[in-house]
């Protein structure tokens, strides 16, 4: 049996974990968390009898209580919950599908205690892959990427040595507005930024998609994972998203994963490492598929790639002002409270403003998120 914790159970990373969990026997869920949705975590107590359920929300967490004590899972709330969630006595793996970089703390709590994470919770490695990174080597932990991009470039790298690769591809769908120019961006709407071609996810990583802020979270994320420069990370659009990453060798070599696009591989992958197991669904086939295509990123249109190559460069707290001021955009901007473009206007004022703060520590990384948010708050 291979015993593992969810955060953020109930959300897109979340329940297909859970469907890979129903379809392998072998595998148990010790503990599942979420934000608020208590029928859903209520349904899935019920389902796979955790001992654990970690709901932020303190009121939804006292509602949830109530409607599950006829079972023996106990209900916590909070950070210190999700903190609990993470160092479980015996699960092996932390499956991380929060969102946002409110994972930092129990990413960092869980490799502490020794587990191994299946990371899809980029924003924690984008604004504390210099804590994460090392901290997980000194506890002998593995980082088990869960994004479709990581996952493949992991996949490619199976049996090579870093000392030869030349560098990432990063593949990009380039989202529901590639092709677009920037006038044309101005009056989109929530509904056509939510309508992303190839990928249905949770709404903050789908409007992510949209701006390519997720492709530059993706960069960061990439050279935290497989300690790589970022003049060595390229990003290529490839619209069908068949190909979801590629490693080119120092011999011009070049290995690619391919596939439809179905996340439930990636998160599979991450939890048999370094095995494969069956798994239902469409298959690739060539003779409908014709051709794939390729096009260079427009860093015009899209600023959210180039701004998070600048915050990657200048380093330090620099990519918590660019993730923390676009979380926020995000929030915004799902609430209708903001256009399109000014996502990139938060982030790029954010970023003007902010004095760097060398490899900043857990604190300070907190403080430049909350400082950042007042900031915002203040103008917005
Ligand atoms: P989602 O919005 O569908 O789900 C998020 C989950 O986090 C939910 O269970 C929610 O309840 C929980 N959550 C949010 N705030 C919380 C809080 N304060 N405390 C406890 N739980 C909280 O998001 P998603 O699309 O599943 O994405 C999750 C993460 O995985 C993100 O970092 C995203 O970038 C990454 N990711 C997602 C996909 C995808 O296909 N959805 C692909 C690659 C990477
Ligand atoms: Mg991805």
């Amino acid at each position: 049996m291979k015993k593992i914790a969810i955060l953020g159970s109930t959300g897109s990373i979340g329940t297909q974990t859970l469907d890979v969990v129903r379809a392998n026997k072998d595998l148990q869920v010790l503990g599942i968390s979420a934000g608020s949705n208590v029928e859903k975590l209520e349904s899935q107590v019920r389902e796979f009898s955790p001992k654990l359920v970690a709901v932020w929300k303190e009121d939804a967490a006292r509602d949830l209580a109530v409607r599950i004590q006829d079972t023996k899972t106990r209900v916590v709330s909070g950070m210190d919950g999700l903190l609990e969630l993470a160092r479980m006595e015996e699960t092996e793996i932390l499956v991380t599908a929060i969102v946002g970089m409110i994972g930092i703390r129990p990413t960092m709590e869980a490799i502490r205690s020794g587990k191994d994470i299946a990371l899809a919770n980029k924003e924690t490695l984008v604004t504390a892959g210099h804590l994460i990174m090392p901290l997980a080597e000194e506890c002998g932990v593995r980082i088990l990427p869960v994004d479709s991009e990581h996952s493949a470039i992991f996949q490619a790298l199976h049996g090579e040595y870093k000392e030869e690769i030349h560098k990432l591809l990063i593949t990009a769908s380039g989202g529901p507005f590639r092709g677009k120019k920037r006038e044309e961006l101005v009056n989109v709407t929530l509904a056509d930024t939510l309508r992303h071609p190839n990928w249905v996810m949770g709404q903050k990583i789908t409007v992510d998609s949209a701006t390519l802020v997720n492709k530059g979270l993706e960069v960061m994320e990439a050279k935290w994972l497989f300690g790589m420069e970022l003049d060595h990370i390229q990003v290529v659009v490839q619209p069908q998203s068949i190909i979801h990453s590629m490693v080119e060798f120092k011999d011009g070599g070049i290995m690619a994963q391919l596939g439809t696009p179905d996340m439930r591989l990636p998160i599979q992958y991450a939890l048999y490492y370094p095995h494969r197991r069956f798994l239902d669904g469409e298959r690739l086939d060539f003779a409908k598929l014709r051709q794939i295509t390729f096009e260079e990123p427009d860093m015009e249109t899209f600023q959210g790639l180039p701004m998070a190559m600048d915050a990657a460069e200048r380093g330090g707290s620099m990519p918590t002002v660019f993730n923390a001021a676009n979380e926020l955009a995000v929030r915004k901007f799902l609430q209708e409270k903001i256009g399109f473009l000014d996502i990139y206007e938060i982030i790029g004022q954010s970023m003007g403003r902010h004095t760097i703060i060398e490899k900043p520590g857990l604190e300070e990384i907190l403080a430049v998120e909350k400082e950042t948010y007042q900031w915002i708050e203040s103008r917005w």
